[in-house]
């Protein structure tokens, strides 16, 4: 039997990246799939390739997107058992000392908007549903920027270090019924886009030059990850079967950074 069979998920950013591939896994391991996403073309890109998957076009820093998201997976599929929040955005490694201060202040609303808020909206607005499933579980992307320096600017970095923190305490607070987890990849090569407020919202994170090299020269396994190099540990996640007393973890999957001599 495969792991996710009758689950039914809502992915954020599903329509991309790693967002993308834990859609495509999720199918293969027999759940039902709806994707929230900024993204039309995207949306309808995902939507036309495999008509089992509900396309919704929001934002995720609007709460009634998200609730829309849910009513929409709902509608579909009759309920739902897994919220993954993922969509996410970059800082391109702006440093405290080379950001003006108004700007400062005016990027670090906008990506904690989206890489912070958005994952405690989404989780709020799915959780009555969550609440009448069997077993639900809510994942969360993080980042090695959870756990490490250098893998961003401060903004990106407190973004996901705040992360952890509601993976942490969601997980405190909402046991017992609903399990929550995170998987933090490395340097993973997708169209991630920067800030729109320092200029990099037209900025793709696989087109930065030497990027490839980049990332499989800074961690032990020397590797350069794809995003469905990450699918498996959000299966394993969402499956209670195999993940039944798995509650306020981040699973690192990120090359070894954790072992990294320095
Ligand atoms: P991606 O750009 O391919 O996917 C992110 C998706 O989120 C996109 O489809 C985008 O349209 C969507 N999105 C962004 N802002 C949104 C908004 N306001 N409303 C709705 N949708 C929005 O990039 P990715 O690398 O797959 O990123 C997914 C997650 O992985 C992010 O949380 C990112 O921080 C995290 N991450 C990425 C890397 C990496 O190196 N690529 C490493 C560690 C963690």
């Amino acid at each position: 039997m495969s792991w996710l069979e009758e689950r039914v998920a809502l992915i954020t950013g599903g329509a991309s990246g790693i967002g993308f591939a834990v859609a495509e896994r999720f199918l293969a391991e027999g759940a039902k799939v709806a994707i929230l996403d900024r993204s039309k073309e995207d949306v309808d890109k995902v939507a036309t390739a495999h008509d089992d998957v509900v396309g919704v076009v929001g934002d995720v820093t609007s709460y009634q997107d998200n609730v829309r998201a849910v009513q929409k997976t709902v509608q579909a599929f009759g309920k739902l058992d897994v919220f993954i929040g993922n969509a996410g955005i970059f800082d391109y490694f702006v440093h405290l000392a080379d950001c003006e201060g108004e700007k400062l202040g005016k990027a670090f609303d906008e990506i904690f908007s989206v890489n912070v808020k958005a994952y405690l909206l989404g989780a709020r607005a799915a959780l009555p549903e969550l609440l009448k499933c069997d077993d639900p579980s809510v994942i969360f992307t993080v980042s090695n920027s959870g756990f490490y320096t250098s893998g961003g600017g401060p903004l990106y970095t407190a973004s996901k270090h705040g992360v952890v923190g509601v993976v942490r305490e969601l997980a405190y607070e909402l046991a017992p019924k609903i399990r929550v987890n995170g998987v933090a990849p490395g340097g993973t090569i997708t169209g991630l886009r920067g800030i729109e407020k320092l200029e990099q919202g037209d900025t793709v994170l696989s087109t930065v030059p030497d990027i490839e090299q980049l990332m499989s020269t800074t961690n032990p396994l020397q590797y350069a990850q794809r995003p469905a190099d990450h699918a498996g540990l959000y299966v394993l996640l969402a499956s209670p079967q195999n993940s039944r007393a798995v509650t306020g973890v981040v699973i690192n999957s990120d090359g070894g950074l954790g072992v990294r001599g320095m």
